[in-house]
């Protein structure tokens, strides 16, 4: 696997602190060098923050609405605010170095650091993608089972510390529910509220064509804003098409016209089936749908 790894290391940035938010050192990991304090909170609570990219030879997709959603995160998690204009370069320079054609993803993790420092820990992981690698999911489809997630489709504004909306490192429950749909002989999750609206996957977003208009849950129902979903929303309007940001129920999702799973390095994934039910694949439409995501 081509994968290269960098270290951010910010603990200068700690001292100077300048008024556009800190920064910090990258330096490029050899294969053997050990990056991480295993007293890091990020490894022992899993309190940090990350970003994943996708990247298309060399270019990175939807940076600027990464790096925001990073900023969004820190400011939830009271974590330092990042240095968006240096992790812009940063992130762009990984993206041209990695030395694979075609897809890559790019990992940017921040952590609160080492107890008692107060000094956040960073690195970036830029792993090559095969053409392959989601070549099946993105033509044929996935099956996916509605598990519960828990809590109401209104609880964001009422339970901040909840940290919903926020891209934390906390994906214990995103990776078990994946596990669960793999048990129920699914490939992925769609959570629903308890009050029965459909809110994400554990990694991607939902968006569902029903009566000719393309609709997502809003990022204020307590999932992710996706910066894949952001993107096709604005290519599908310049196509003509009509966009909405409403909740839906599961039903909704059930009677769809099409649906699929959005995110930023498998792209668009349509759902072949819900809890068994099949579900109409719009072939020609998921694949310029993906075309156009992979060409931005
Ligand atoms: N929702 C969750 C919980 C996610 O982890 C992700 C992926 O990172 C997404 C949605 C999709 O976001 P994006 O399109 O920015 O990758």
């Amino acid at each position: 696997m081509t994968e290269n790894v960098y270290r951010i290391d910010l603990a200068a940035a700690h001292e100077q602190q300048p008024a556009d938010g800190w920064w910090g050192s990258v330096t490029q990991m050899g294969p053997d060098e050990a990056l991480l304090d295993a007293r890091d909170l990020g490894a022992s609570r899993g309190d940090g923050i990350f970003e994943t990219f996708g990247t298309m030879e060399g270019r990175v997709h939807a940076l600027g609405a990464h790096l925001a959603r990073l900023g969004r995160s820190a400011h939830s998690l009271d974590l330092p605010e990042p240095n968006v204009e240096q992790l812009n370069a940063v992130v762009r320079r990984a993206a041209q170095e990695i030395d694979a054609p075609g897809q890559a993803s790019i990992k940017l993790v921040l952590t609160r650091g080492v107890e008692g420092t107060g000094i956040p820990t960073g690195w970036m992981v830029v792993t090559a993608i095969s053409a392959d690698a989601f070549a099946s999911q993105r033509r044929d489809g996935i099956d996916v089972v509605v598990l519960e997630r828990g809590y109401p489709s209104d609880v964001a504004g009422r339970a901040p510390w909840l940290l919903a909306g926020a891209k934390t490192l906390s994906y214990a429950v995103n990776m078990a529910a994946l596990r669960e749909a793999k048990r129920q002989g699914a490939d992925e999750a769609l959570f629903v509220s308890t009050d029965g609206y459909a809110l994400e996957a554990p990694t991607s977003n939902l968006v569902v064509k029903l009566d000719g208009e393309f609709v997502t849950t809003p990022p204020v129902n307590g999932i992710l804003a996706g910066t894949t979903q952001g993107d096709l929303f604005e290519l599908l309007e310049g196509w003509g098409e009509r966009t909405a940001y409403r909740l839906l129920t599961i039903d909704e999702v059930r009677s769809a016209d099409a649906a699929w799973l959005l995110s930023s390095v498998r792209l668009a994934a349509p759902l072949r089936s819900l809890d068994g039910q099949p579900l109409e694949v719009d072939v020609e439409l998921t694949a310029r749908i993906n075309d156009a995501l992979l060409g931005r």
